[in-house]
C-alpha cells in the first residue's frame, strides 16, 4: 500500500510507510529510456496520506508523521529531506492516489498466482549404506531396518533377533532390497514393488 503521484513529463514519485521508514521512489520514463531511484528516510509513522506539491522551489512532498511534518524535495531524480518547511503559500498540490503496489515496468497490477509446480514422486534416497524409501516409510541402515508398514513390528524384531548373529545373508532374503518390505523367504520378486529378489 503506497501513494502514487503522477510529476508530469513521464516522471512519478512512489511513497510508502514501511514501519518507521518512508520509500520514496522517483520514476522517469522517456521514450526507450527508464530510470528509477529511491531513498528510504527515518521519518516514523505516517498519520496522514502524503502530499506531493510544486512550489516555487521545485516539487516537494510533505508528509505528516508521529515525529511531525517532514519535507522531502524532489530535484530530478535526486531526493533530499529539508531541514526547514518551504515556503508554500504558492505550492500547487498535485494528485496523489493510493494503490495497492508500486507500479512495476512491465508487471500486471495484480500478482499473478503461480501454479505450485507438482510434486514428483521421490525415488528411494540412498546414502552410502542408508536407504530411505518414502513409499513404504522405510529406513536401512547397514543392518538396521526400520518401517512403517503394516508388517513392520515382525520385519524390525526379525532384524533385531538377526543382528546377533550372521544377519546380512538373513537379511538381504527377508527383506527387498529395492523398497526394504518383508517378504517371505523363497519369493521370486517383492509383493510391495515387484522387485525381482536375488
Ligand atoms: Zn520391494
Amino acid at each position: 500500500m503506497g501513494y502514487l503521484c503522477d510529476l508530469g513529463s513521464g516522471q512519478t514519485v512512489y511513497l510508502e510507510n514501511v514501519q518507521h521508514q518512508t520509500l520514496v521512489t522517483v520514476a522517469s520514463s522517456y521514450p526507450g529510456q527508464q530510470q528509477q531511484s529511491s531513498s528510504g528516510f527515518q521519518t516514523g509513522s505516517w498519520t496522514a496520506p502524503p502530499e506531493v506539491l510544486r512550489s516555487t522551489i521545485g516539487l516537494v512532498v510533505k508528509l505528516y508523521t508521529d515525529q511531525g511534518e517532514w519535507f522531502i524535495s524532489i530535484q530530478g531524480s535526486r531526493l533530499s529531506v529539508l531541514n526547514e518547511a518551504p515556503s508554500l503559500a504558492e505550492a500547487q498540490p498535485l494528485q496523489v492516489q493510493s494503490v495497492a503496489h508500486k507500479p512495476g515496468d512491465s508487471r500486471p497490477t495484480m500478482p499473478s498466482i503461480q501454479p505450485m509446480p507438482l510434486m514428483t514422486p521421490m525415488p528411494p534416497m540412498t546414502m552410502g549404506n542408508m536407504q530411505m524409501d518414502r513409499n513404504t516409510m522405510s529406513m536401512q541402515m547397514g543392518s538396521m531396518h526400520m518401517s512403517m508398514n503394516p508388517i513392520a513390528p515382525s520385519a524390525s524384531k526379525a532384524s533385531q533377533t538377526n543382528t546377533a548373529g550372521s544377519h546380512t545373508a538373513d537379511e538381504q532374503r527377508n527383506f527387498c532390497s529395492q523398497c526394504g518390505t518383508a517378504i517371505t523367504p523363497g519369493d521370486r520378486f517383492c509383493a510391495h514393488c515387484g522387485h525381482q529378489l536375488g
